[in-house]
């Protein structure tokens, strides 16, 4: 079927509401391999929620999931039952959102939420269990686990709570683990340790880790690939290096001068980009970022550019009418 662990193409989400259809996912290719940490990154409502969404296949009845190929180790998702989709969440793929509490039973003990799906997926016995968790809560870097297991959710910090948040995901080994804005509700400095043990926590799994965020500092310190969404759609994807040293697309662009401006105080000020996103019942017919970008061109909103590689093989390429351009030409990209 595929040789990724998780091969997505040309997804296609869109919810029914009253006064009519949000396109929130336009068509969009990503894979993502053993062991890789990659990060989707892009401002509020561009769509990576949810395409993540549609691979666990969570979303509320009203969404409409389709795509070419949603293939998750050797697996058609768009063919399992919601039965085999629920066994396989938390087993093989793990999931952190941005709030724990939203994912926590305040009326269960950490060690009972631990020990659930230990025995759900693993058929371990209590005991089994139970020494798992312990050993899971070390790992994270809580310490005496065995009398915190005893404890509910409510006497945990923010931090902590993350924490073992990362222990149920990935008490099962999962292949791939999905973590959805894991540290926004957190200070800076929790933040660092959480994304710390995250890259910890993939080294020693092998886990491919898929890190959503609109923080491109959060992309930074973690991922070695990126791709970059707006308006339901890719606009450029390539390594860490290739998008903050030669971003190609102008809304990249504008990401990373949203946070590296320095102003008369020598402080980084944050310059956000002009304009708002595209309204997504109406998506425009071309490049969804048209009406906010500086070096638009007549044929930017009657027609969508294609994914075009800076270079052959690069693993590099922007959606845009200027890198087409540049490609036709032979020129090398804007880096
Ligand atoms: Fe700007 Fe046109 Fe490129 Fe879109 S396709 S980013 S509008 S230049």
């Amino acid at each position: 079927m595929s040789g990724h662990l998780l091969e997505i193409r040309n997804l296609r989400t869109a919810f029914a509401i009253a006064g009519g259809v949000v396109r929130a996912v336009r068509g969009i290719d990503i894979f993502a391999d053993k062991g890789e940490f990659l990060g989707v990154v892009g401002e509020s409502g561009c769509g990576k929620s949810v395409t993540m969404l549609s691979v666990m296949r969570l979303l509320s009845e009203n969404a409409s999931v389709k795509a070419d190929l949603l293939s998750f180790d050797g697996m058609d998702l768009l063919r399992q039952s919601p039965k085999k989709m629920r066994m396989l969440l938390g087993d093989k793929i793990g999931m952190i959102f941005q709030d724990p509490m939203t994912n926590l039973d305040p009326l269960y003990t950490i060690g009972n939420q631990i020990m659930e799906p230990l025995k759900l997926h693993r058929k371990m016995t209590s005991r089994e269990a139970r020494k798992r968790a312990v050993e899971m809560l070390d790992l994270v870097g809580i310490s005496s686990p065995e009398q915190r297991l005893k404890q509910y959710p409510h006497e945990f910090s923010g931090g902590m709570r993350q924490r073992v948040m990362i222990a149920i995901a990935m008490s099962c080994n999962p292949k791939l683990l999905i973590a959805d804005e894991p540290t926004t509700a957190l200070d800076v400095t929790i933040q660092a340790q959480i994304l710390e043990l995250m890259k910890d926590m993939q080294d020693k799994f092998a886990t491919a880790t898929l890190l959503i965020t609109h923080d491109l500092g959060v992309i930074a310190s973690t991922c070695s690939r990126v791709i970059v969404m707006y308006g339901g759609l890719i606009m450029e994807s390539g390594s860490t290096e290739d998008i903050f040293y030669r971003p190609e697309h102008p809304y990249t662009i504008g990401l990373l001068s949203s946070i590296s401006d320095v102003g008369d105080t020598g402080r980084k000020k944050l310059t956000p980009i002009p304009g708002s996103p595209p309204d997504l019942m109406n998506p425009p017919a071309g490049c969804p970022f048209t009406a906010r970008c500086d070096s638009a061109m007549r044929i930017c909103a009657k027609a969508r550019p294609q994914m075009t590689e800076t270079g052959p093989g690069s693993g590099h390429g922007a959606a845009c009418w200027l890198s087409e351009a540049g490609a036709a030409t032979g020129k090398a990209g804007r880096g």
